[in-house]
């Protein structure tokens, strides 16, 4: 016999696990649920990285934070003390643990399906969700869909974060566990921004990035030898043992997020606004959008699509990824700016999406007015040329 659930989520990966942590909390209205995932195991594929701020949530997962941050461009270097915000950093490992660990604890009714690839999702006449996967068949009142989009690239973003690290230990001790470097801006690279981001756990370990901001998408063979020529000379002769190497695209100024009309389909994770546009980070948002939707299921048994973000927030991003995009030989100038600012607060808060009107205030301050006003005022144009006709 098919088997019915109230929920089936799609996807048991950071948006598809913080939601069903959120449920398997839930003292009452928990609803009857499964989680498909095609892997056949976690693997630690991913590093989380956030800042912790006051509102901040699955704080406690993090392994390591950092007290003080790095940013390097075109030879001037800033360190600046964070400890009242630290960057904290959550490893897919611990992540994936947690998250089975408490599903297991859990009394609620929430089963965890591996190996189980979604091939088909139809509505049927009675308003229910008929999931196939290659080996069974179920039924569901609502899904949570989390796979990635399936359209291609191009039509996903206006620019890319895309990146590619290694995690290595080395014999002799390298690198400062107090202090992660956010950017060292690579001034050798053209198509956009390039910059290394290194991420140390100890003296002996750290997982080390290139990273770019491009309308263009790269693969990680591509960003591999950028790495390589970024390292310290004992780094490049290979005195390391590699650990894991880990590869993301993140979109920047997503353009078609994936959403729905029926309030039974819900779509959540990056591909479904997740993804801050000015930096790609979604870890944080995806934790809201998980408690508030939780919340709602219990409460009204209907699940919570992405949170939106404020209009001001939306303009701030879309005018900073066009000066990025238009203004590429800037863009390393910003971001030491914006990380020279005297409140680490508002910078936490910022690429948390919460700051106040006084941090926001504070940001826009330390911007170079003039380039931002003046891409505002292009941007506006072609719309008023347009109209004029
Ligand atoms: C390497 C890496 C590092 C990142 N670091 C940060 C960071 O430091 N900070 C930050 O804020 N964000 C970071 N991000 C961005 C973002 O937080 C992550 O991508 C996050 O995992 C997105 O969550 P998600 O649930 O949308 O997607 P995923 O975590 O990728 O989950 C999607 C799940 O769906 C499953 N799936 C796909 N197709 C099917 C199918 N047909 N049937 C069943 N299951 C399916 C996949 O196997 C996967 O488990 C990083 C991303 C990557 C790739």
């Amino acid at each position: 016999m098919t088997k019915h659930y109230q929920l089936i989520i799609l996807g048991a990966g950071c948006a598809g696990l913080s939601l069903a942590t959120r449920l398997a909390a839930l003292e009452a209205g928990c609803p009857s649920t499964l989680i498909l995932e095609q892997r056949t195991s976690f693997e630690n594929d991913r590093t989380w990285c956030f800042w912790q701020t006051a509102d901040a949530e699955a704080v406690d997962l993090s392994q390591h934070a950092w007290h003080h941050y790095e940013v390097r461009a075109d030879g001037d270097s800033c360190v600046r003390n964070c400890e009242t915000h630290p960057y904290c950093y959550v490893s897919g490992d611990s992540f994936y643990q947690h998250a089975q660990a408490t599903l297991i604890a859990s009394h609620n009714p929430i089963a965890l399906q591996m190996q189980a690839s979604v091939m088909s999702v139809q509505k049927l006449s009675a308003g229910q969700w008929q999931v196939t996967t290659a080996n069974a068949v179920y039924i569901a009142d609502h899904i949570v869909d989390t796979r990635p989009s399936q359209q291609p690239a191009t039509q996903h973003a206006r620019m890319w974060q895309s990146f590619y690290g290694i995690e290595l230990r080395t014999h002799a001790p390298m690198f400062r566990p107090d202090t992660v470097t956010l950017m060292a801006m690579d001034a050798g690279f053209t198509d956009g921004l390039g910059f290394l981001y290194v991420l140390p756990i100890s003296p002996y370990q750290a997982l080390l990035e290139y990273t770019v901001f491009s309308p263009n998408q790269y693969r990680a063979e591509t960003l591999a030898p950028c790495l390589t020529s970024q390292l310290p000379a004992s780094l490049q002769a290979g005195q390391f043992e590699l650990l894991r190497t880990e590869y993301g695209a993140l979109p920047m100024g997503h353009l078609q997020p994936m959403s729905s009309n029926d309030p039974t389909y819900v779509y959540a994770g990056l591909f479904a606004g997740g993804a801050r546009a000015s930096s790609g980070y979604s870890f944080q948002r995806i934790q809201r959008w998980a408690t508030v939707c939780a919340k709602q299921l219990a409460t009204h048994g209907t699940p919570h699509p992405m949170l939106k973000d404020p209009n001001w927030l939306s303009w701030m991003d879309d005018l900073f990824l066009s000066v990025l995009l238009h203004h590429p030989k800037q863009a390393s100038r910003l971001f030491f700016r914006f990380f020279s600012q005297p409140s680490v607060a508002a910078i936490a808060y910022f690429m948390n999406d919460r700051p106040t009107l006084m941090q926001l205030l504070q940001i826009v301050y330390a911007m170079p007015k003039r380039l931002f006003v003046n891409e505002w005022i292009t941007q506006r144009r072609p719309k008023t040329h347009a109209n004029s006709h």
